[in-house]
């Protein structure tokens, strides 16, 4: 069997030297930030200030609702509502930190300044058939989350013993969402040994799951009753299900980001299908997410 362990290379180990020595670091998500986009950035964030090492973290776009508890969250840099400072902060980066993604285009309207900063680029991430458009990448398809990731960036480092409670909730928030709450086949004995260190700081993980779970607005839990009673459309010939919501239906509910966050898992729970489609009107564009279990990729 065939173990490559993509931390163990000395560019990774000689990271921390750049970082030290570096004067503008810049931490990016991709767009729609999800748990582990702004939970890998915001822990590498707090690790790095606790260390003495300044840091920005610049987003590309809103992250949901549930995630505005995370220590460090009101820090972050929006492109879409600060766009010259988001530049700015990308076109004079040297360290420019590309988490939770593997393709330049997954910055939306970042590309092309994120492309033209002369930064050095380190790629973290466990998405698979990565673009090359980096420095440094370390890309680890068979981890559970980009958090997971971090964790052993620190142990690369001889820092995970001492991580704070504050960066420890960042990587749990990221591991716990990443890994559908620790049920995909990715989570391995090594996510829970991960986990249980991040316990030992001290977090209270019982409040985070309830922050990111258990705080639905009311409109919400109607859209997501409304799709699913009205327009979960199930194809049992090609066990498929797939939900659409149009922008006015959206609208309806009073849709905030984030709403529909798990809506495609619904379609997909349904007995005997493999497949599952979501697809939401926004603005000018159509998104569509896919899931699948079994051998269907
Ligand atoms: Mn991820």
């Amino acid at each position: 069997m065939e173990t490559t362990d993509v931390f163990a290379n000395s560019s990774v180990v000689d990271l921390k030297v750049k970082l030290e020595n570096a004067s503008n670091i810049v931490l990016t998500g991709h767009r729609s930030p999800d748990g582990d986009a702004i939970g890998s950035c915001l822990a590498l964030w707090n690790h790095l200030k606790e260390s003495g090492i300044h840091s920005s973290v610049v987003m590309p776009d809103e992250f949901p609702n549930f995630l505005n508890w995370m220590p460090g969250q009101d820090e972050i840099v929006l492109h879409s509502s600060s766009p010259n400072q988001a530049e700015g902060l990308l076109l004079t980066a040297d360290i420019l930190f590309c988490l939770d993604y593997n393709a330049s285009s997954r910055v939306g309207e970042m590309q092309s300044v994120l492309e033209s900063s002369n930064a050095f680029k380190v790629m973290i991430d466990h998405h698979q058939q990565p673009d090359d458009f980096v420095d440094l990448m370390i890309s680890d398809e068979k981890s559970c989350s980009t958090s997971e990731m971090i964790y052993r960036l620190l142990e690369i480092w001889g820092e995970h013993g001492n991580i704070s409670a504050n960066t420890a909730s960042c990587l749990y928030c990221g591991i716990m969402t990443d890994s559908g709450s620790f049920r995909f086949p990715s989570v391995t004995p090594r996510t829970h040994k991960i986990t249980a260190s991040l316990l030992e700081t001290g977090i209270d993980h019982s409040s985070i799951h309830t922050k990111v779970y258990d705080n639905n607005r009311e409109g919400q839990l109607k859209l997501v009753g409304y799709a699913i009673t009205e327009k979960l459309q199930v194809f049992p010939k090609y066990k498929t299900a797939i939900i659409s919501l149009s922008a006015n239906e959206l609208n309806r509910f009073g849709y905030e980001k984030g709403d529909t966050e798990g809506l495609v898992n619904r379609a997909l729970s349904v007995e005997g299908v493999n497949f599952a489609a979501f697809l939401n009107e926004s603005g000018d564009r159509v998104k569509i997410s896919f899931r699948s279990v079994g051998k269907f990729s």
